[in-house]
């Protein structure tokens, strides 16, 4: 194991032999052990529901809110150092490209009640 100021020690040291603290971290670092990020970032929640709901579409309702949670997701995410941007970012633009198609198929229906209109 390590002593605090980073000193390999034997597993029964009490003191460290070359510095003389008595604290000693254990020697895989609990970050490490556990696989996730140091402490203090956490994944933002609307990145997650923007990426979930630009995924699932919903009939565009999902496409809408997408777009908007990224958005909100993004600057909370620039102003709280969380992690979830590439996230929030890929809901963005899941939303963008669901509305892009509902605006393509908005198009399409109304040329066609255009184009079948009375044509005795
Ligand atoms: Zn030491």
């Amino acid at each position: 194991m390590l002593c605090t100021n980073g000193h390999m020690c034997a597993d029964s040291s009490v003191f460290c032999p070359t510095c003389g603290v008595g604290t000693f971290l254990s020697s895989t670092p609990q970050y490490l052990a556990r696989g996730a990020p140091p402490m203090g970032t956490s994944t933002n929640g609307l990145a997650i529901a923007s990426l979930v709901l630009g995924i699932t579409w919903v009939y565009w309702i999902g496409s809408i809110l997408a777009l908007i949670f990224g958005l909100v997701a993004r600057k909370q995410i620039k102003q709280s150092a969380q992690s979830g941007s590439g996230m929030a970012t890929a809901g963005i633009v899941l939303g963008c490209v669901g509305i892009a198609t509902l605006l393509y198929f908005l198009i399409i229906v109304i040329t066609a009640i255009h184009s079948t209109g009375p044509s005795y």
